[in-house]
């Protein structure tokens, strides 16, 4: 087996270190491969209910009128996550196009929007205003307030009872950390904060930014009590198959609008061909459950080759997970950079290529991006990124076959022993 990653420029140390981790988490991968099976199982499910058959993988164009393969992929995903309706297209074009849809699908003028989980998601800062851009939430008079987590990262239960008030719409929760260094939160804990809200007014909508988070655990935001939960296709859900899309699963009258908001008012989900698009977004769904499996357990090899060796890791070598990104506080541009070079350097695609800084639309910093994928900026692919601010941290993710993820880290540990910027002794 060295000889095999030898021939990929893995030095004897570097291999022998991660063989060292890799014994001691034998027991936690298999209950990786036991949430995964379930999944699959819930998949496979809710693709026998709804029979989906070769009809469903036909190209359609124009309109779409009556087009049985989208429609059909719409109840699957509305029956794998438990909710009336969904909304899932190619016609979403990333995860932050989907989170801006159920938004302002829902969400009018005077309306309240509500984080109780702190600073959202980068992209989510300018679609909401809280960094000024044009087309803004709050530019079409949608006010935003903000309760930051707690200290020891918890929910800041008064400070959320005293932050609704009778304008308060809609509560987004963000599932994944993103890029900060708080925790990702259970399932469970989301449903906790989702009673919470409902205790004190029902009517509030809650949505749950689900990026990441999706077949990590058995259950999904939408089975405790989220009207609304909101993802992207080049992650999780896709399976690395799908070339692009979003989600979005809810209650009937949320999806409705969201439909409304996406094509037009009048035309709603009627409208929208699927451009020949179905095999590939049913195939990845189908295989999500195992791709997400193979990247959460690089995730926990990554955590547990950099921790001892003094890098600070979210989450932590030991920590239950709840997505698959692994945050690596490496403390300097260049262990960064050296970092992401090396996941370049183990891709199938542009290996050759040298990722460097660069500032990306909607994001604040210069970011670092990782990536030889099949579909660009997919990061379900193995993948590395994070904007050049302390902590300097990586954010690290992806990954569709476990043998990939591990070569990956292998890698980037190996890179910044080449350039002294740790040392395995
Ligand atoms: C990736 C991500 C988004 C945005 O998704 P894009 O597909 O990159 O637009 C939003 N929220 C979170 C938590 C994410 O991880």
């Amino acid at each position: 087996m060295f000889e095999a990653y030898a021939a990929l420029g893995i030095s004897p140390e570097v291999y022998a270190y991660g063989e060292a981790a890799l014994e001691r988490l034998q027991s936690r991968f298999s209950a990786i491969d036991k949430i995964a099976e379930y999944n699959q199982a819930k998949v496979i499910s809710a693709m026998q209910k709804n029979r989906v058959s070769a009809a469903c993988f036909a190209a359609t164009s124009g309109y779409g009128y009556d087009d049985v393969g989208r429609d059909t992929l719409e109840k699957v995903y509305a029956d794998v996550f438990h909710t009336e309706a969904a909304l899932v297209r190619p016609q979403i074009a990333c995860g932050t196009h989907a989170l801006t849809v159920a938004l302002s699908a829902n969400l009018l003028p005077g309306d309240e929007l509500l984080s109780p989980v702190g600073l959202p998601y980068d992209t989510l800062q300018e679609v909401i205003g809280i960094r000024e851009s044009p087309c803004s939430l709050a530019e079409y008079g949608v006010s935003y307030r903000q309760v930051d987590l707690k200290e020891d990262g918890g929910f800041d239960y008064d400070g959320i009872r005293a932050a609704i008030n009778e304008k308060t719409k809609l509560v987004t929760i963000q599932r994944s950390k993103g890029y900060a260094t708080r925790p990702t939160f259970s399932v469970r804990q989301i449903g906790e904060l989702i009673s919470f809200i409902k205790g004190i007014r029902p009517d509030i909508v809650c949505m749950v930014d689900n990026c990441y988070g999706e077949f990590v655990e058995t259950i999904e935001p939408s089975d405790v009590g989220a009207d609304m939960v909101v993802g992207s296709l080049i992650k999780n859900p896709g399976g690395g198959l799908a070339p692009i899309g979003g989600y979005i699963c809810g209650t009937e009258k949320c999806i409705r609008r969201c439909a409304f908001r996406l094509s037009a008012p009048g035309l709603g989900q009627e409208v929208g061909a699927n451009l020949g698009l179905m095999t590939s977004l049913y195939q990845g769904f189908f295989l999500a459950p195992t791709v997400t499996a193979g990247a959460e357990k690089g995730a926990i090899f990554a955590a547990n080759l950099y921790e001892p060796l003094g890098f600070r890791c979210v989450p932590n070598s030991q920590e239950t997970r709840h997505d698959i990104i692994q945050a690596v506080e490496l403390g300097s541009e260049a262990a960064m950079c050296a970092f992401c070079q090396g996941i370049q350097a183990a891709a199938p695609v542009d290996s050759f290529a040298t990722p460097v800084p660069w500032d990306m639309p909607g994001y604040e910093d210069p970011v670092i991006m990782a990536a030889g994928a099949f579909v660009q900026g997919s990061s379900i692919e193995l993948s590395a990124d994070g904007p050049i601010r302390p902590p300097y941290a990586v954010y690290f993710q992806g990954g569709l076959t476990w043998a990939h993820a591990k070569l990956g880290i292998l890698m980037s540990l190996q890179k910044l022993v080449d350039a002294g910027l740790t040392s395995l002794n």
